[in-house]
């Protein structure tokens, strides 16, 4: 099975700071795949390098085979991929719906097309309908993650990049968010989740990395990989 996104010796600096080292990773279409680590391993900088936030070579990242390194955010929405940033980056002073527009103005701007429209986001998370006048700032943490969420699907994404969604939500919600994710898979997006929960990434996702320092360390399908395995890889062995 080709791939839809992947990256070759994908390496991102910051000025004169290395914060990956060639990784190599391979999202299929419908698939959910985990990167997991520790804090400072190189999970949003391989986010952010992915979706043309960071420079980084021309090969060193393929859409559909393609060479797609540094093309811009905007083109890379244009493209089919989305990004669910770290700390959600909403406007916390507008209404949930005009949040929401942003996004489905955007994607009309660049002629992202798909099967997302508020009615059906509505149906996945029906908060955001109840709330749709609300302020952002208003909302619970939880909430303005599906707001977050809300925003990438509207992007009419093939690729969702997903930057620790559960960080900082009570178990409960965090259950509610994941619970939607089967449904944004089934409408044919493909996932990688950046995750720090590692038994929250195990469940949800088909495929696995673990990062240490820049570089993957262990990658296997998420049922397989053992805790063992995992904690070598996390910490770096002996
Ligand atoms: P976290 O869970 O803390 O977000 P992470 O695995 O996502 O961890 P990154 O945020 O990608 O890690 O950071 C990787 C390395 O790059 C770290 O050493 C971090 O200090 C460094 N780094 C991240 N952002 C910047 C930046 N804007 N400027 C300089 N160094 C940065």
């Amino acid at each position: 099975m080709s791939a839809v996104l992947s990256t070759h010796g994908l390496i991102a600096r910051y000025g004169d700071f290395q914060a990956l080292y060639g990784v190599d990773v391979e999202l299929h279409a419908g698939e959910a795949v985990a990167l997991i680590g520790a804090n400072g391993a190189g999970k949003s900088t391989f986010l952010r390098a992915v979706m043309g936030l960071l420079p980084v070579g021309r090969d060193m990242v393929r859409l559909d085979g393609e060479p797609v390194g540094g093309t811009s955010a905007d083109r890379m929405v244009k493209r089919g991929v989305a990004i669910v940033p770290e700390g959600r980056r909403l406007f916390t002073g507008m209404s949930v719906d005009d949040n929401l527009k942003v996004a489905i103005d955007q994607a009309a701007r660049l002629g992202a097309k798909g099967g997302w429209s508020l009615e059906r986001l509505h149906r996945l998370f029906p908060i955001l309908k109840e709330k749709a006048k609300t302020p952002v700032q208003s909302l619970s943490g939880g909430q303005q993650q599906m707001v977050a969420i809300g925003r990438a699907l509207l992007c009419q994404p093939r690729v969702l990049l997903c930057d620790e969604i559960s960080l900082g939500l009570a178990p409960k919600v965090i259950r509610e968010i994941y619970a939607a994710l089967p449904e944004i898979r089934g409408a044919g997006t493909a996932m990688i989740l950046v995750e720090q929960d590692v038994g929250l990434a195990k469940e949800a996702t088909d495929r696995l990395y673990c990062m240490l320092e820049g570089r993957v360390t262990l990658s296997g399908r998420s049922a397989e990989v053992t805790r063992e395995a995992i904690g070598e890889a996390y910490f770096g062995a002996g």
